[in-house]
């Protein structure tokens, strides 16, 4: 049916490959490229043999010229943005270039402030909308099936949703004393920005890891969870009707927190360049350098994990409760992809998203976020695509 361009070669580009060829009658070619070739043809040499044809070529997503002349040699009918949040507009200018579809699973951020929103990639509406091109914004997990599961419950469960609690808990352990699931840096400077929540039309600030929870989470059980600042509460303010109240929370252990904390005092999080034996080296990169590879925790890592919304509402006039959430096991993630939980639920939530522009279904010119399209069909591949979802009508609120 169609061809896509991947761009990036790290933990939830894997996946995406993996799911790609997984599915040869939409994904009938790939080209993966990224800044390292050698892991690219590293993933091709795994996967290659079946339908799927696979190519693979060097890339720097940081020069738009380079992005558009790949994209004119190899003609995708999409471009799945699996690189850095630093890239995103650079890809996005690229598409609107070569005029081809756009999706990724993150918002952009410039690379010198931590500080992620939907501002700039929302300047792209007209322009996408004149070019006649789709693009899919945040298209993983959280945010991507967080928004998926919103317009589900707002189609089918509800007139009208008051709040929304996401929750999100890993229960994985790798036997690392400190490592991030997903890249290093990206996930230290979410965890170390300032927390918020939305709250009758506006955003208020908290300190960051100032709002703790404990909630007894199906299939894992309790577990202590901290209120985040997170990039759907953003789309998710203004797209669901009536919203009074977002609040995104996500599990962290005590031997994270800790480490985190030190690892902060000591100025090994910033992201000021220093000078270093006569180098300009930012610490939190030189962080990264020597934390282990997200992608290597895929084997060590057991446990579960466990993402989703609950909603409270009402419907014909009656309070009503929702709560839909994923179970994802660390250990069938391995053993099907060869990558942990975390790249696994990012991972197959971006082939879908991509599987639905390719095959119509989420087709339309302009910049979306993924509860800006119908729910329905993403739904029903999630079950199919390995991230079954359950449901309960009863659930423990989050005081
Ligand atoms: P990794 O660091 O494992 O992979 C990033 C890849 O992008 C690497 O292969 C890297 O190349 C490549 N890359 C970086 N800069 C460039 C560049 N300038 N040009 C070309 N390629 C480049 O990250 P993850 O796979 O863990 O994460 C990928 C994305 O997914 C991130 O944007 C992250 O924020 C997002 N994410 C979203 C989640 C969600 O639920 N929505 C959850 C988890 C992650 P190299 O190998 O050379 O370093």
């Amino acid at each position: 049916m169609g061809k896509a361009l991947i761009i990036g070669a790290g933990g939830v580009a894997s996946v995406v490959v993996h799911k790609c060829c997984q599915n040869p009658d939409v994904f009938e070619e790939i080209l993966i490229a990224s800044r390292t070739v050698s892991k690219c043809d590293a993933l091709k040499e795994k996967l290659q043999g079946g339908k799927t044809k696979i190519s693979t070529a060097q890339l720097d997503a940081d020069n738009t010229e380079e992005i558009v002349a790949l994209i004119n040699k190899f003609k995708p009918d999409i471009v799945i943005n699996v690189a850095l949040p630093y890239q995103d507009l650079t890809i996005m200018d690229a598409c609107l270039a070569a005029k081809v579809d756009y999706l990724d699973t993150a918002n952009y951020e410039p690379i010198d402030t931590a500080k992620f929103e939907y501002s700039w990639q929302w300047a792209y509406r007209e322009k996408f909308k004149e070019a006649g091109i789709t693009a899919v914004l945040g298209c993983g997990f959280d945010p991507g099936v967080t928004g998926v599961f919103s317009a589900y419950a707002m189609k089918h469960y509800f007139d009208e949703i008051k709040q929304i609690d996401i929750l999100d808990a890993n229960a994985g352990d790798h036997g690392y004393p400190f490592a991030t699931n997903f890249n290093p840096e990206i996930n230290i400077r979410e965890v170390t920005a300032n927390g918020s929540y939305f709250e009758n039309g506006e955003f208020i600030e908290t300190e960051p890891m100032s709002i703790k929870r404990v909630y007894n989470f199906p299939e894992i059980g309790d577990k202590d969870m901290y209120l985040l600042h997170h990039e759907e509460m953003e789309s998710l303010a203004l797209n669901i009707n009536g919203i009074k109240k977002i609040r995104f929370w996500m599990t962290f252990s005590e031997r994270y927190l800790t480490h985190l904390k030190v690892l902060e005092n000591v100025g090994m999080t910033s992201i000021e360049p220093i000078e270093f034996d006569g180098k300009q080296i930012v610490p939190l990169q030189f962080l990264k350098a020597v934390l282990p590879d997200p992608a290597s925790l895929g084997p060590r890592t057991k446990g579960k994990t466990n993402i989703g919304c609950i909603y409270q509402g009402t419907k014909d006039g009656q309070p009503k409760n929702y709560y839909v959430y994923n179970v994802c096991d660390h250990e069938e993630c391995y053993k099907e992809v060869g990558s942990q939980a975390i790249s696994y639920t990012t991972g197959v939530p971006a082939m879908i998203g991509a599987m639905m522009v390719l095959t119509g279904k989420w087709k339309k010119p302009g910049v979306f976020n993924v509860e800006e399209f119908d729910p329905d069909p993403f739904m029903e591949q999630l079950n199919k695509q390995g991230l079954p979802w359950k449901e309960d009508f009863n659930p423990s609120l989050v005081d």
